[in-house]
């Protein structure tokens, strides 16, 4: 049965399902649980229809336990909804937990307590100037309402999670005046890494709208472990929703007859297993900076360059979402970086998240002429559902983060500033995870 069912995805995937073909949902049973809490989550029996044996069911599934699956999955069960994600590696976090440390927001808490005036609207035009019409208007539009929300959200999740602040709010010394804009002395606030200059904004003037988290307990040069630690200890205190399996590839989708994303294929320790989503897929995979086979089709210029992301990252999402028909956008952008860089983490974090180059010393090297980010990969409209290539939606199925292309990362050399990742992957994982829990 599981080579007719795997022919049968392909064939979903290649747009040929016909309406005899369809997988039947009725009947799935949760007799055979062996989910540890909860009705949702359950292992369930052979599809009544005898189409596929799901092996586990949620209303929300979750690819990938980086920036954007863990937004996706608090806001999720937040709103209702059980969440099972799964998750590639043996420990969560993706890039985000071994990131620099930074968030970026327009008219945080943060921002307002150091005397910065900043709104939503200045954040649009900023993002709209730096892209230069490669980032969507309704993108801009969504990100720039939300971002300031979002980082507020991370310094909460942290408050009531964590035992340790966020953010460092004390000013530095030397730091500038706070109302007229500086480009850093505000503590962990600082408008680091944005190209103003090549907008005719000088240091003085540009808005501090990076936001970093402070390093505990020492002050170790990157703080990603400390930034992501609110998402992972809200996802622990919210066990009886959500779920996590690791060591668990994402490999495909499932479709319905008509069209719709209604599980998904993973390979894990039990082999290949099907996941029904009750009421959406997250697409949140980290793109495919790390991947050869997908630079070599879409950034051939960067093949041989290091990848700092997850060596997790090789597009096995985008590739299993052009197999439905999902559209792609800014395949062949992404952020070269031509310095060597050295990233230093608090090592007590070192068996908590995952590392992929780090010494025991929590110490990563990142050589000469890299290559960060990727830019590309699939459409999504201001709800983050994935768009087709005829622009129509694909019913179940939401993406955010770095698997998709229409971002607002700026056009390669126009960046607008450090943050600016996590901070798109938490503002469009949040709105999926709502927008899948009340669907
Ligand atoms: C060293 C470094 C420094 C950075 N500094 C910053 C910074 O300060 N601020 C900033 O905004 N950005 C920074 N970034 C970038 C930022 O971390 C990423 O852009 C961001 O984490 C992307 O979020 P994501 O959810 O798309 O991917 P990730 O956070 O990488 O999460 C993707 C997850 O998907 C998993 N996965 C992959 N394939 C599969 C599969 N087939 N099945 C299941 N799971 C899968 C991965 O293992 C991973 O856990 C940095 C990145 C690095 C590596």
């Amino acid at each position: 049965m599981e080579k007719e069912f795997s022919r049968r995805s392909f064939l979903a995937g290649a747009g040929l399902l016909g309406a005899t073909m369809g997988f039947g949902l009725v009947g799935c049973s949760s007799a055979d649980s062996a989910a540890p809490e909860g009705d949702s989550l359950a292992t369930t029996g052979e599809d009544a229809a005898g189409g596929i044996e799901w092996a586990r069911e949620a209303d929300v599934v979750v690819l990938g336990y980086g920036a954007a699956g863990a937004a996706t999955a608090i806001e999720a069960a937040d709103n209702g909804a059980s969440v099972l994600i799964v998750e590639k590696e043996a420990l969560p976090g993706g890039s985000m937990a071994r990131c620099g440390g930074a968030i970026m927001g327009a008219g945080t808490r943060v921002q307002k307590e150091l005397g910065y005036e900043d709104a939503a609207d200045d954040m649009y035009d900023w993002i709209m100037t730096c892209t230069d019409g490669a980032c969507p208007d309704y993108i801009a539009r969504a990100y720039a309402d939300r971002c300031g929300a979002n980082v507020d959200w991370l310094e909460d999740l942290s408050k009531e999670h964590t035992d340790q602040d966020l953010f460092e709010y004390a000013r530095a010394a030397g730091g500038s005046g706070a109302t007229s804009g500086s480009s850093g002395g505000a503590g962990c606030l600082d408008a680091t890494g944005c190209d103003y200059e090549k907008f005719g904004i000088s240091k003085a003037t540009a808005l501090p709208r990076t936001h970093w988290a402070k390093a505990m307990p020492d002050n170790t040069a990157n703080s990603g472990p400390e930034l992501f630690l609110p998402l992972y200890e809200a996802i622990n205190a919210r066990a009886e929703q959500i779920e996590s399996i690791f060591d668990t590839a994402f490999v495909r989708f499932v479709m319905d007859d008509e069209g719709a994303v209604i599980g998904v294929e993973v390979e894990g320790a039990n082999g290949t297993e099907y996941i029904k989503a009750n009421k959406g897929v997250m697409l949140s995979t980290g793109g495919f900076c790390a991947g050869e086979e997908m630079q070599k089709k879409f950034v051939p210029e960067a093949v041989g360059k290091k990848c700092y992301m997850s060596d997790a990252c090789v597009g096995e999402g985008i590739k299993a979402a052009m197999a439905i028909g999902a559209d792609l956008t800014q395949m062949s952008y992404y952020y070269p970086i031509a310095k060597a860089q050295q990233y230093h983490y608090n090592v007590q974090y070192n068996d908590v998240f995952y590392s992929w180059d780090m010494d025991d010393e929590g110490y990563m090297e990142v050589p000469e002429d890299n290559m960060a980010e990727t830019h590309g990969g699939v459409v999504i409209n201001d709800k983050a559902q994935v768009l087709d290539v005829w622009g129509d939606v694909i019913p179940g199925l939401y993406a955010a983060g770095n698997d998709v292309g229409s971002n607002i990362f700026g056009k390669p050399g126009n960046y607008p500033g450090c943050g600016c990742y996590v901070s798109f992957a938490v503002c469009f994982g949040r709105i999926a995870g709502e927008e899948m829990a009340k669907a």
